[in-house]
């Protein structure tokens, strides 16, 4: 199809209006002595426009992407998402254990609040930073649950919660700056902190802690260079959550430094053990942190693109401008149906994170089954993250070999970082009969490779 449109015929009606964009006039388009060479030039950039669409053309040349794009990172969770769909196509069977989000309906009352929403005209341009309303209710929400005092103006409310960490770090860090952050972790952080260019300064999660950052190791890490450190509890992908004495110890360890904190709280209504701990809420951190937190995990809102930063007023001006200039605004009607979300009945919150740990006790208790597998029971979110070690494969390639001959999609620990590497991540947002069917691939794949 392609090669019949380059050798297309001339098309001389085109060719018409051709002539007066590239400014050939009626009188000079004839062929008179004077112009006939200049005129040979003119038909063979016509002739060339009209044999060659725009896409053939810049397809001819260099791509000159700018430097900085050779350093941006990805999340394999969507390649993995693309391969497996890829083999469902062509009718193989799979178990999706891959993606990071709720496999539950967004509740129906959020559901109703937005179409009420659209039929209320909320279909306009909002402000950058959010709705009024919902960032009265999101100050209000977090003031309770993190025990500070928030007020609108320390909201931004953006399309998710992943613009949170791109837009604070483009806010923050410098060429030459030192980020710390979790790994294995999630894998924008490190993306986006060598985005800017600066240097990504990896904590180690260790397994005997629970997956939990050693603070004295953290002390040895910061700096002067330091300017941004980035805590994620619960964590994915491990599932660990930090406690008060690490958070203490953590803003212990940052002293008074003029050091910032970006804590990605997304996952701090799925706690299974213990209680949620903020940073924020320590005397004396509330101006030197960002908290993120959103809807996607709570309230199966992953589709929806809702999240939100808790930060110093001033820090929010600034955050916003970088949505006036990327988004312009959440959308409007979403939004709506977020003051919804926080206000209204939480009981299928609670329902979820009840069938969630179900998930993680059959999941944990199926992997420790599994020859060369050991698993901890994550204390939060919705991910297991067994150590595979044992099996002697390397993470990726047993990945790869689940996913191709058992028919299970899992990520390897090394999607998350380097420190991933001996650990896979299997999601648990999947009902239980897939995950006892996917205990029993993996179990029958391991009898017969191990
Ligand atoms: N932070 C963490 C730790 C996450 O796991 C995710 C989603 N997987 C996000 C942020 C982004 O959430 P959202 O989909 O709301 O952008």
């Amino acid at each position: 199809m392609k090669n019949q449109r380059r050798f297309k015929a001339p098309n001389y009606s085109r060719d018409c209006s051709l002539a007066k964009a590239f400014g050939v006039s009626a009188a000079n388009s004839g062929t008179t002595h004077a112009s006939q060479s200049r005129h040979r030039e003119k038909d063979k950039l016509r002739e060339c426009i009209d044999n060659a669409d725009f896409a053939i053309m810049t397809q001819a040349r260099e791509l000159r992407l700018a430097k900085r794009m050779a350093r941006l990172g990805t999340e394999t969770a969507f390649e993995v998402l693309v391969k497996a769909r890829a083999l469902e196509a062509k009718g193989r069977d799979i178990i999706h254990l891959e993606i990071g989000e709720p496999d539950f309906d967004t509740p129906a009352n959020i559901i109703d609040a937005a179409c009420d929403a659209l039929h209320k005209s909320f279909t306009h341009y909002g402000p950058s930073a959010g709705l009024p309303q919902l960032r009265e209710v999101i100050a209000q929400h977090v003031s309770e649950t993190r025990r500070v005092n928030v007020t609108p103006e320390e909201v931004v409310i953006v399309p998710g919660g992943k613009p949170i960490i791109f837009f604070s770090v483009l806010a923050l860090v410098e060429e030459g700056d030192e980020v710390i952050y979790p790994n294995p972790g999630f894998p924008i952080y490190e993306s986006m902190i060598n985005y800017v260019g600066a240097k990504a300064v990896p904590i180690r999660l260790r397994e005997d802690l629970d997956f939990r950052l050693d603070v004295d190791e953290l002390v040895g890490l910061i700096n002067d260079r330091t300017k941004l450190i980035i805590l994620n509890s619960p964590q994915n992908p491990t599932g660990g959550v930090l406690e008060k004495k690490d958070i203490d110890g953590i803003a212990r360890a940052i002293g008074d430094r003029n050091i910032m904190v970006l804590s990605d709280e997304i996952y701090s209504r799925l706690i299974f053990e213990g209680e949620h701990h903020s940073i924020m809420s320590i005397d004396g951190m509330k101006e030197r942190c960002i908290l993120l937190d959103g809807f996607s995990k709570t309230y199966a809102m992953t589709g929806w693109r809702m999240g939100y930063g808790v930060m110093r007023a001033d820090l929010a001006s600034h955050i916003a401008r970088l949505m006036t200039n990327s988004n312009s605004c959440t959308a409007s009607f979403t939004q709506v149906a977020g003051i919804e979300a926080l206000r209204g009945n939480q009981q299928s919150v609670d329902a979820m994170r009840a069938e969630f740990k179900k998930r993680r006790d059959v999941m944990v208790a199926g992997l420790n089954k599994i020859k060369g597998f050991s698993c901890r029971s994550p204390h939060g979110a919705f991910y297991v993250f067994p150590n595979i070690t044992k099996t002697g494969w390397p993470s990726k390639k047993l990945a790869d070999a689940l996913l191709d001959d058992a028919g299970v999609a899992a990520l390897s620990g090394t999607a998350f970082g380097n420190f991933g590497e001996g650990y896979l991540r299997f999601s648990v947002a999947n009902s239980i009969e897939n995950i006892e069917k996917a205990l029993d691939r993996v179990s029958a794949w391991a009898k017969e490779n191990l």
